[in-house]
């Protein structure tokens, strides 16, 4: 079987997210091959692989951050808007958490949160603040609103841009590797933040090397390598028994 559609099939869920068929290169190189991928609603779907393999490129193609060379992608049932309006609005429905946390240095933690909002969605300043004040509190950093994001430890600045990603109201959050380029001590503080969200029902693509996470949150592990999905299968029968050679020789190498 090739995993994505059956098991989205199994469990009944509406597909939010569709990759069919996407081709990529970058010159030469041909990132992602005939990539087939569906992310139901609420589903929480882990991708791993070896560095270089295009996971990265494929979650830069869900919010068209990534042109692709062919292939179909629908987020919610809609084909991605090449540009203008519509693409912002799509934008806006897909949230992205990458390695580095990307926030805007020179506005405090509150107003970092805020703006997308206001910006993008059309929000009053008022309650923008609102969810704002109760994004902050539901990722642990309240106390944290009017600093700015050096002030902040690395967990904490992640956390932030949890906050300010989950402010738009996304469809879908996509995380590139969230926990990175954390110190260890602070891995544990954002992925419990991530299972928190897992649990509360949103749907999510999740790029990580920590396997603890794709054990405990994931309801599918993606293996990717050579810009190819090699194996979609639930965590436990991956963790246990992987089909493919390469998936057995990853797991080998990070376990
Ligand atoms: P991963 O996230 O799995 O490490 P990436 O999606 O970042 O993989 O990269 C896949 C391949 O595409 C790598 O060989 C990388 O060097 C290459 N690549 C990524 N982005 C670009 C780009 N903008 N231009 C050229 N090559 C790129
Ligand atoms: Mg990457």
């Amino acid at each position: 079987m090739t995993g994505s559609e059956s098991n989205v099939a199994s469990t009944g869920r509406r597909p939010l997210v569709e990759l069919r068929d996407v081709d990529k290169h970058f010159g030469a190189l041909h990132v992602l091959r005939s990539v087939d991928l569906t992310v139901g609603e609420g589903e929480v779907v882990v991708v791993i692989g070896p560095s270089g393999s295009g996971k990265s490129t494929l979650c830069r193609t869900i919010n068209r951050l990534e042109t692709i060379d062919s292939g179909r992608i629908t987020l919610d049932g809609r084909e991605l808007p090449a540009e203008g309006k519509e693409l912002a609005k799509l934008r806006a429905d897909v949230g992205m958490v990458f390695q580095s946390f990307n926030l805007f240095a020179h506005k405090t933690v509150r107003d970092n949160v805020t703006l997308g909002p206001v910006k993008a969605r059309g929000k009053s300043a008022a309650e923008a603040r609102k969810k704002a004040d109760e994004l902050l509190e539901r990722v642990g950093v309240a106390n944290q609103a009017d600093k700015y994001p050096a002030q902040l430890s690395g967990g904490q600045q992640q956390r932030v841009a949890i906050a300010r990603a989950l402010a738009m109201e996304p469809k879908v959050m996509l995380f590139d590797e969230p926990t990175s380029a954390l110190d260890p001590e602070m891995i544990n503080e954002v992925l419990d933040v991530m299972i928190s969200l897992a649990k509360s029902g949103m749907t999510m693509i999740v790029v990580t090397h920590e396997m603890g996470f794709a054990r405990r949150a994931a309801d599918r592990v993606v293996f990717m390598a050579d810009g190819q999905i090699l194996e979609d299968a639930e965590p436990e029968q991956f963790f246990t028994a992987p089909r493919h050679e390469r998936s057995k020789d990853f797991l080998s190498k990070i376990l």
